[in-house]
């Protein structure tokens, strides 16, 4: 008899499931969320819209309101944006009406392990350009593989997951001017970098840009991440997301979000950004570790110590960080979100306790 599982498409028998496991502790540094619950005011504020919703009605087809608002916060008009259920969805829905067999993505490694994961589900093929030794973007490397082989899209992780490093817009350009295929920026980060491409926009029809409420925006459990392009792009793509995707739950939440951004958000992302500096300043203090700069909310620290072992000390001492000694180039690193004041202090309590034991 034929397995069953011969009908499985042999790349995505051969990939490892993009997972997580579920390790819980009181000081959560592992996924690079908002360490600030979502503030109260915009949670009230959503409560109350959502009263007078009928819950047995179907939402909006399209999100249009928050298409609207969006197109507003991003200073574009409405059909440059699709909002999805997580940013997620967005570069499933990229991959699904570009990539099939013999279509060509470009990645960076390391960057987001699900760029590669969708591509390959779908048929495509993957190349990969490493970071440079020192954990940046190699721009020439990218501009000479974009030059010579023209992959149908590159996706660049900007500032980038897990290591932190920034495109700068110059070396896109170049980019951009070659491309011959979509050129993805996935800003889930951007807020903390204080910096988009999003301008960039207006001239460069071949970019895709990505940005999520997972954040800075701190709402990663209502699911919602937009993208924007142009206007024929956009319609494009739009044709391999479903109906209904966003539930009316985390589309209120989302427009609450964005009208209280500046009063309410934007102080716990500049909190986060001064904490990241500190961080940082405190790691390198310690014996056996170096972090390295980051542009997000979150940084990788090299270490003499083997990051499962580090891993594994500061769970018994409650606090989750994440292992990335897996990821290309990473072998002796971890990775920290920058959380509250005392919640860092209590990771670095924990790492001086195991790095001079
Ligand atoms: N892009 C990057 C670079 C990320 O790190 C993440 C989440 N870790 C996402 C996208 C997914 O975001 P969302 O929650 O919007 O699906």
């Amino acid at each position: 008899m034929k397995n069953r599982l011969d009908v499985i498409k042999p790349a995505v028998r051969s990939l490892r499931a993009y997972s997580l496991t579920p390790h819980r502790a009181q000081v959560k540094i592992n996924q690079n969320e908002n360490p600030w619950d979502t503030p109260l005011a915009i949670r009230e504020e959503v409560l109350q819209r959502f009263e007078t919703r009928k819950w047995s009605r179907y939402p909006d087809f399209m999100p249009a309101s928050l298409h609207e608002q969006l197109a507003e916060f991003a200073g574009l008009r409405p059909d440059h944006i699709i909002a999805g259920n997580g940013s997620n969805e967005l570069i499933q829905a990229v991959l699904m009406v570009t990539i099939g067999h013999g279509k060509r993505v470009l990645i960076s490694e390391p960057t987001f392990a699900l760029y590669k994961q969708v591509a390959t589900v779908l048929g495509g093929t993957v190349e990969s350009a490493s970071l440079t030794s020192s954990l940046h973007y190699n721009t020439d490397l990218l501009l000479s593989i974009v030059e010579e082989r023209q992959p149908d899209v590159t996706i660049i992780c900007s500032p980038n997951n897990p290591s932190g490093c920034s495109i700068e817009d110059r070396e896109l350009i170049k980019l951009l001017n070659v491309a011959r295929g979509l050129v993805v920026i996935d800003e889930a980060y951007h807020e903390f970098a204080d910096h988009s491409v999003v301008p960039l926009l207006e001239e460069y029809d071949n970019l895709v840009v990505l940005r999520t409420f997972s954040k800075a925006m701190a709402l990663a459990a209502l699911r919602v991440g937009y993208l924007l392009a142009s206007p024929d792009l956009v319609r494009e793509i739009r044709k391999a997301v479903l109906p209904y995707n966003l539930n009316p739950f985390s589309q209120t939440a989302a427009e609450v979000a964005v009208e209280r951004y500046e009063s309410d958000l934007r102080p716990l992302v500049n909190r986060i950004i001064d904490e990241r500096e500190r961080l940082f300043w405190e790691l390198a203090k310690i014996r056996g570790l170096v972090p390295v700069p980051s542009r997000a909310n979150f940084m990788v620290v090299k270490s003499e110590i083997e990051p499962k072992v580090v891993f594994e000390e500061l769970l018994q001492r409650d606090v989750l960080i994440r292992d990335v000694s897996g990821y290309p180039m990473l072998k002796h690193y971890f990775r920290v979100s920058v959380g509250r004041p005392e919640e860092n202090d209590e990771l670095l309590a924990g790492l001086r306790e195991i790095c001079d034991e």
